[in-house]
């Protein structure tokens, strides 16, 4: 019998096998932008088996960086993938954790909603993940919803039961599973081994899901013989076993995806027509990553450099940033606690641009604020982002406006000079209420989260960079610039280049006299892509361009 579906979205489905990291995130990107390329809208779906109700107090050391979106939800990195890769706008319904599924659940029972009936995982949790699903319904031709984690976790069951039952509510027109397996290859042997594939399928089949393709990552083309076999092992059709390559940049991931023909089966089993897919800007792009005319490196001076994951989308803004300008981007990771001695600023040398990112926490403070002078007495292109920013404007004003004391209330709470301060009470410009907040709030909910319009002063860096005064950027920080030091750091060379619409909180900060010196408030790094890169990245990387040009003259 064949069910009949009123909705209007069709949903695909993404499981992982074997092991994490297979790319499951950049998959259902790049499937994502040549469904796009193809005329048709997507959206996105990532459902994460962990407690944690949002990834927002997550150490970016185990699970990368808290990507941030319009709406101010605290998501996984790979919103960031989706968005890069493809037109589509993330929120806070595009990221569910079991932490928050269960939280609704709870919530709703200890309002005495189920009536006194015993509230069980099936069907009460995952009716609660069919409905976070089916949210997507309306909002796109298309929704790609990623479950995290490899089949077979204990964690990820109630999610993998809730989308079997879905095949069976939507019907095979509306619904489509894609299982990305490991295809290794043995090197003393030299061959690739298909085992773990079908131990994965079966892994799935055993919770009640056939997958309709086969997305396997492996380091080696695969043979029309071993999709066969796969093919035979797996239940599905050989032309439905995809080799997933590796590529040398992620952006090539779209294109040899579409040389696999990938999006032809899709669109095959959803009952989808539509022209040829117009790849002309992936080609192009992919091009210009592959013969780049110039190169500049960049020191990118953090906490969290051992794992560049926690810096995913500024490393990624950094390239957009040299794609603009026809520019390799090498990036150059140092430990911010590695510049407090002469010999670890030793490290800076021969770098065209430093970039101060964001972060919580003193660790590598004192570093970072070396870094701002280096780069401030030396003329080299300095970009620092929210806490990079507050940190320029503590270097300012100690070395410049004479303010000795000056520091970050964030590192001392009691500092006489509290330059970047915690601010009790203010007007969210969006809703137009008043916020309250001090040294004793909670730290889940007491940010400034989310887009906030920023205007710009003519005849900055900033303004020539938007090309436009009136601009929207996304915040994840607790303290502001102190408008009570405004004055006398104007005063000594500090440029205030963006501010929120009433003026009340300095947004971007610039230094007269300078290459190219500039801090912001927001992280401009969650709104570039590659075919969109961002016009602070874009400068900075073409500052850095014309310091590496004047170091070689
Ligand atoms: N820790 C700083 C604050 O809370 C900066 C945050 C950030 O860099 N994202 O304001």
């Amino acid at each position: 019998m064949k069910v009949s579906c009123s909705r209007k979205t069709k949903f695909i489905f993404i499981t992982g096998g074997v092991l994490s990291s297979l790319g499951k995130g950049l998959s259902a990107a790049s499937i994502g932008a040549l469904l796009e390329a193809r005329g048709l809208s997507v959206t996105f779906q990532k459902l994460d088996p962990y407690i944690n109700v949002d990834p927002g107090t997550m150490n970016p050391f185990q699970h990368g960086e808290v990507y941030v979106t319009d709406d101010g939800a605290e998501t996984d990195l790979d919103m960031g993938h989706y968005e890069r890769f493809t037109s589509a706008v993330m929120g806070k319904k595009n990221n569910y954790t079991s932490g928050r599924i269960y939280y609704t659940v709870i919530m709703k029972e200890r309002r005495g909603e189920y009536l006194g009936g015993t509230v069980q995982v099936i069907p009460h949790i995952t009716d609660a993940i069919k409905e976070a699903v089916l949210q997507l319904d309306g909002a796109a031709d298309i929704a790609l919803v990623e479950i995290g984690g490899t089949v077979g976790d204990i964690e990820g069951l109630p999610f993998i039961e809730a989308i079997r039952q879905l095949r069976i509510e939507l019907g095979r027109d509306y619904s489509l599973f894609i299982h990305l397996t490991l295809v290794p290859y043995i090197r003393t042997a030299g061959e690739v081994k298909t085992k773990p594939t079908q131990h994965s399928v079966k892994e799935l089949l055993a919770s009640g899901i056939q997958p309709d393709i086969l997305l396997c990552r492996t380091e080696v083309p695969l043979s029309g013989e071993l999709k066969q076999k796969i093919a035979l092992f797996c239940n599905v059709a050989p032309q439905d076993v995809i080799a997933a390559r590796d590529v040398e940049s992620i952006y090539e991931l779209p294109l040899a995806l579409r040389e696999e023909g990938v999006d032809d089966r899709i669109l095959d089993k959803l009952g989808i027509w539509t022209g040829a897919p117009n790849l002309r800007p992936w080609k192009k792009l992919v091009e210009s990553i592959r013969h780049p005319k110039d190169e500049v490196t960049i020191a990118v001076t953090g906490k969290y450099v051992e794992l560049t994951e926690s810096y995913k989308s500024l490393h990624e803004a950094l390239i957009h940033g040299g794609i603009a300008n026809k520019a390799k981007v090498n990036l150059l990771y140092i430990s911010a606690e590695d510049l407090n001695s002469e010999a670890g600023l030793k490290k800076l040398e021969g770098c065209h641009g430093i970039l101060v990112p964001g972060g919580f926490g003193s660790r590598g403070m004192e570093g970072k604020i070396h870094a701002v002078t280096y780069a401030r007495k030396k003329r080299i292109p300095f970009f620092g982002i929210c806490l990079g920013m507050q940190l320029a404007v503590v270097e300012m004003a100690r070395s410049l406006a004479g303010i000795a004391d000056a520091h970050s209330m964030e590192f001392d709470a009691a500092t006489k000079e509290p330059v970047i301060y915690l601010m009790t009470e203010w007007v969210d410009s969006r809703t137009g209420k008043t916020e309250h907040r001090d040294q004793n709030s909670d730290l889940g909910g007491t940010m400034r989260l989310g887009a906030y319009p920023c205007v710009l002063q003519e005849g900055t860096l900033a303004a020539a960079a938007y090309g436009k005064t009136g601009i929207s950027e996304r915040h994840r920080h607790r303290y502001e610039f102190n408008n009570a030091y405004r004055e006398r750091l104007e005063q000594a060379g500090m440029i205030v280049s963006g501010e929120s619409p009433d003026g009340k909180l300095v947004e971007i900060v610039e230094l007269a006299d300078h290459p190219w010196f500039l801090g912001c408030q927001f992280h401009p790094e969650f709104q570039s892509g590659p075919m969109r890169p961002h016009p602070l990245f874009q400068d900075f990387i073409k500052a850095a361009l014309d310091q590496a040009k004047g170091q070689a003259a």
